[in-house]
């Protein structure tokens, strides 16, 4: 393993180059070092970006100013009703509430969002500096219930508490106080709950569009485009359905606990991913008619894809692809989707990656590709350039690095505009690919390949 000053000497044991060190694990799931610079996002982020979908709901973050504007509109998770997500609020914590404590405040905040809304539902953040100065925000959320009769829900997420993945669990929580300590015994037949897709671009409807087509009714798409009417519904469904496992499997265990629900993990990430995943379903919901209408779809999609596809792999085959994403299922499948376009992918990163998805990672890797975890900008740099890389793929925070090194990239996250789910996702997916690769802007990109 290369081990240049860029890597901190604390640092090596999460990064290994697959071939080189054979049967050396890495590092993962652990906190990030002090001082790394880690591209991970904070545990209060971690949580926002799972409940903020909830569309009719409002989110006030108590805390200051900037831990607000990190995450208003962080993600451009569509709705089919509600706009109320799109506002932020904050309780815009000063030095004075720090020394006297911010209770009363947020009690204040409560009051004048209830007055002006009259939402049914309100989250209520506790970030670093409620953690530091203590703030009894259950407290306040349990009174604020009493008084107003709507559902006030604590997300204890400040953000030194852990990391993006503490910020998963502690949504998964909220949401989990929301739907209730009930056990739902009666389940209507052929529902789901759709968990981890947070329609960024439409892809919890492409999948709600194939999911009715085999006879398949979605209850409640957590979070992507959720209410609180379909939330509170979500117990009653017969299976749950899991995209991003990172941030939705503690959910789906919750249920399975409380309410009796199983659940599947999938992947809509590239055609292969989107078959096996249709198949999966059709297949746990057990019905002739259902696996007969899915078997037609997948046919008659197949069809419409493959070909547009060839198109795009033969102008990006042979190209370097490096991945640097959240979570562990999605770099996976991006693995699988670079393979089918003949592209060849060198490194593989994730912020919230666990040991089973790295083995995995490692299983489909070609020999001489760099994976690593909860990296820095300083180590993804080094090692997308070692290896010569064409593209990077990552969200919003990786955009500049790949500018800056002259190399091309794609958002697989935050502020894209195209679904990459389903069989049209992955069309969009390869055609973003030839674009971004072929763009003529590289022609005048000076010292490529060169240190910043
Ligand atoms: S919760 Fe803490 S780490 Fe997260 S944005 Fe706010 S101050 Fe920063």
């Amino acid at each position: 393993m290369p081990s240049e000053h860029v890597i901190l000497d604390s640092r090596k044991s999460f990064i290994i180059e697959k071939g080189v060190a054979a049967g050396a694990t890495i590092d993962c799931d652990k906190e990030s070092l002090s001082g790394a610079v880690s591209q991970r996002a904070c545990v209060y982020c971690g949580a926002r970006v799972v409940l903020n979908p909830i569309t009719d709901a409002v989110h006030i973050v108590h805390g200051p100013i900037g831990c607000a504007s990190y995450t208003w509109d962080i993600r451009g998770s569509l709705s089919s009703d509600s706009e109320m997500y799109r506002n932020s609020f904050s309780t815009d914590l000063r030095e004075k509430d720090i020394i006297f404590g911010g209770e009363t405040k947020l009690a204040k905040a409560i009051e004048e969002v209830y007055s002006a809304y009259h939402p049914k539902i309100i989250f209520v953040y506790a970030t670093c500096v409620v953690g530091v100065i203590g703030d009894d925000v259950d407290a306040v959320c349990k009174l604020a219930e009493q008084t107003y009769n709507l559902r006030v829900i604590p997300v204890k997420s400040p953000g030194f508490t852990g990391n993006k993945r503490t910020g998963y669990k502690m949504a998964c929580m909220a949401l989990m106080q929301l739907m209730g300590d009930e056990p739902h015994e009666e389940k209507i037949p052929y529902t789901i709950n759709y968990l981890g897709d947070f329609n960024l671009a439409a892809e919890a409807w492409i999948i709600q569009k194939y999911l009715r087509e085999m006879g398949i009714r979605v209850i409640s798409t957590i979070t992507g485009d959720a209410s609180y009417s379909t939330l509170i519904n979500a117990p009653k469904a017969s299976y749950n359905v899991v995209q991003c496992a990172g941030s939705m499997t503690y959910l789906a265990k919750q249920m399975k606990k409380t309410y009796g629900i199983p659940f599947e993990k999938v992947r809509f990430l590239g055609v292969d991913e989107t078959v096996k995943a249709l198949r999966k379903i059709a297949y746990l919901v057990g019905d002739t008619k259902v696996i007969e209408r899915t078997n037609a779809l997948i046919e008659r999609e197949m069809k419409k894809t493959h070909e547009r596809l060839e198109t795009y792999k033969k102008k990006v085959a042979g190209k370097k692809a490096a991945i640097y994403v959240g979570g562990g299922f999605k770099a996976i499948a991006l693995i699988k989707q670079f393979r089918n376009l003949g592209m060849h992918v060198v490194v593989v990163g994730t912020q919230t990656g666990d040991s089973e998805e790295y083995a995995m990672i490692r299983r489909l890797t070609e020999d001489g590709t760099v994976i690593l975890d909860d990296a820095n900008p300083s180590e993804l740099q080094k090692f997308a350039m070692d290896k010569q890389a064409d593209l990077l793929v990552g969200g919003v925070k990786e955009r500049p690095l790949a500018y800056k090194l002259g190399m091309a990239f794609i958002d697989h996250n935050h502020e894209r505009k195209h679904a990459l789910s389903g069989f049209e996702g992955a069309v969009n997916f390869a055609k973003e690919v030839d674009m971004t690769l072929n763009s003529p802007v590289w022609h005048y990109v000076k010292n490529k390949n060169k240190t910043i």
